[in-house]
């Protein structure tokens, strides 16, 4: 299959631990601007998939291209992280003691440039940056609470824009409403959907009512292939889904 048009094209990717094959033959492709959905039960490879695409894992064999050209096997974690593919991970660890707005500024000058970041101006640039993000997550009226008094959503939501102040070409998201009241969790759907439009994004998730929020391409994975893949209600109705949920 053909790499061009895709941001991230995993083919025939393996990886055991101990003789333990917890990827096992994966293909999955990425549509450059595509959102995709990856479910799947616990232990089905979700997060070793993750870590493969950010180079924290290397795989026994198998191809891990990124925007169709680089062979992300041949470069470490550091090297995919400044490539432009962000990944936030379940628990949010923003700066508690500092505001919205310099948490920001800390991830758009970078984590070597914290007086840089924090005690000079804004340039014009940084401080429209900066107000996009906001409107982007909904925090534009919380840009000079401190982070420890954000809500568990709203923490999650400023990692999201402290991802996006990095200017990644592709988002992992791992598990973003886990632990979300409801509201916070339809806000989050429209806060990713509005990403989408000029991002590519891979949301891990197990909240179905979100991932149906979400309405885009769904993969389910389970003993590190993929399993079934198609709309959430082509996958739910896979009787071999219905199975490995169930465990029957
Ligand atoms: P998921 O994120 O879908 O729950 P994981 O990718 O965490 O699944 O794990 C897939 C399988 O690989 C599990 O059986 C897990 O125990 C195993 N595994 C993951 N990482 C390691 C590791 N570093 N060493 C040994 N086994 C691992």
């Amino acid at each position: 299959m053909s790499k061009s048009g895709t941001i991230l094209y995993l083919d025939g990717v393996s990886v055991s631990f101990d003789g333990f094959r917890a990827i096992n033959n994966l293909s999955l492709v990425l549509d450059r601007g595509e959102m995709r959905a990856i479910i799947g039960p616990n232990g089905a490879g979700k997060t070793t998939m993750m870590d493969i695409v950010t180079g924290k894992t290397k795989p026994d064999s198998g191809e891990v291209y990124f925007n169709g050209e680089i062979d992300l096997t041949r470069h470490d974690e550091a090297d995919i992280a400044m490539m432009g593919i962000g990944r936030k991970f379940q628990k949010p660890t923003v700066f508690e003691s500092h505001t919205v707005e310099d948490n920001l500024m800390l991830s758009l000058k970078g984590p070597r440039s914290i007086f840089p970041a924090l005690f000079h101006r804004k340039t014009a640039d940084e401080a429209r940056r900066i107000d996009d993000i906001l409107g982007i997550i909904r925090l534009g009226d919380k840009r000079h609470m401190l982070g420890a008094n954000l809500s568990h959503g709203q923490k999650q939501w400023l990692e999201i824009g402290m991802l996006l102040a990095q200017d990644p070409k592709l988002l992992l998201v791992d598990e973003p409403v886990a632990g979300m009241t409801d509201a916070e969790t339809e806000e989050t759907a429209r806060l990713l959907k509005d990403i989408a439009k000029t991002h590519s994004v891979v949301v891990v998730e197990h909240d179905m009512h979100f991932v149906r929020e979400l309405g885009v391409k769904v993969t389910c994975l389970h003993e590190g292939s993929v399993l079934s893949e198609g709309t959430l209600d082509f996958v739910s109705a896979d009787d071999r889904v219905v199975e490995v949920y169930l465990g029957r």
